[in-house]
């Protein structure tokens, strides 16, 4: 098995406790030696500058960091302005996507419709200096027509110029296994990193599961839901079920793992160091 390739996945804070919290958060990560660390883009752009603050900050200690941006609710001009300015900074990996309308949203769908636009606009503007990597839904992005609209969604912002991919998360890792080989049948023969969320709390991961269209396979629900309030059990149950997956799929010939860590260092930590040494090296 060779060497996975780990990267994490910040939100970026809102307060200044949030900016200290996050900042320790990424030095206990560290040891997992991730390839870069990603800061998301808030919904059309709400956290614009917060995003931006944060991946220079994480650049500034010496980590590859990764901003994620998005289309959706913006001109041409306003997404030229950002990518020249990570290029002057010398940011050269983004995670390209579409983005969804925050509720209540007033403006306008924006210039570019979607991820597959974004990543070619980019290398329109800027050629070969970033690294593209777009979102990847083994078990289909909830707006999508149908799995086969979806699976060549992503093979299309593979040939606009995307680099990788990276998955919305899931339980289920045969969906993966099997979305990874259509995509390659296709022509999108590019590494795929499974994205990973750590089970913690279950109300939480049922509300954003329901959101994003990911699937919480009813054995694990209904393990779940059986621990009530007990949260020691819901997190060991949690790990079992994550660190097992991670190993599979490793094994299975995943590139590595891409952890929505939800700003906290704990629940990445504890899947890491239950996978196979020989991964981890
Ligand atoms: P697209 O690839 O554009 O797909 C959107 C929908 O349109 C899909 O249903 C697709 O099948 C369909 N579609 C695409 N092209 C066409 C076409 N030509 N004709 C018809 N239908 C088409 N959201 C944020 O707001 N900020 C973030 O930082 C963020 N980070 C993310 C990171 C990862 C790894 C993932 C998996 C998701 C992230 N998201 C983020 C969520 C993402 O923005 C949403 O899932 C969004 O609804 C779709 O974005 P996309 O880039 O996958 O869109």
């Amino acid at each position: 098995m060779s060497q996975a390739i780990f990267s994490v996945e910040f939100f970026p804070p809102k307060t200044a406790e949030g900016v200290d919290k996050l900042k320790q958060a990424r030095q206990q990560l560290a040891q997992i030696k991730p390839a870069y660390f990603s800061v998301t883009f808030g919904a059309a752009g709400s956290t614009q500058a917060g995003t931006r603050d944060t991946v220079l900050e994480i650049q500034q200690e010496g980590y590859h960091a990764a901003p994620h941006l998005s289309c959706i609710g913006r001109t041409r001009d306003d997404l030229r302005a950002i990518i020249n300015e990570y290029k002057a900074h010398g940011i050269r990996h983004i995670i390209a996507l579409r983005g969804d309308l925050p509720s209540g949203f007033g403006g306008t769908f924006g210039e570019l419709h979607y991820a597959s636009d974004l990543i070619a606009f980019i290398r329109e503007e800027t050629g070969d200096w970033f690294h593209i990597e777009a979102a990847a839904y083994p078990e289909m992005h909830p707006q999508a027509k149908s799995p086969q609209d979806d699976l060549q969604n992503f093979v299309r912002k593979v040939k606009a110029g995307a680099n990788a991919g990276i998955t919305q998360y899931f339980y289920n890792p045969d969906a993966y296994f099997r979305f990874v080989d259509d995509a390659a049948r296709l022509g999108a023969d590019v590494p795929v990193f499974p994205g990973i969320m750590p089970i913690t709390n279950f109300s939480q991961l049922a509300r954003f599961s329901d959101m994003c269209g990911a699937e919480v396979p009813r054995w694990i629900r209904l393990k779940l839901a059986s621990f009530g309030d007990d949260t020691k059990s819901i997190r060991a149950f949690g790990l079992d079920v994550v660190s097992q997956m991670c190993d599979r799929l490793l094994a299975g010939g995943a590139p590595g793992l891409h952890f929505y860590s939800l700003n906290q260092a704990a629940p990445t930590l504890a899947i890491w160091e239950r996978l196979s040494p020989a991964v981890r090296a």
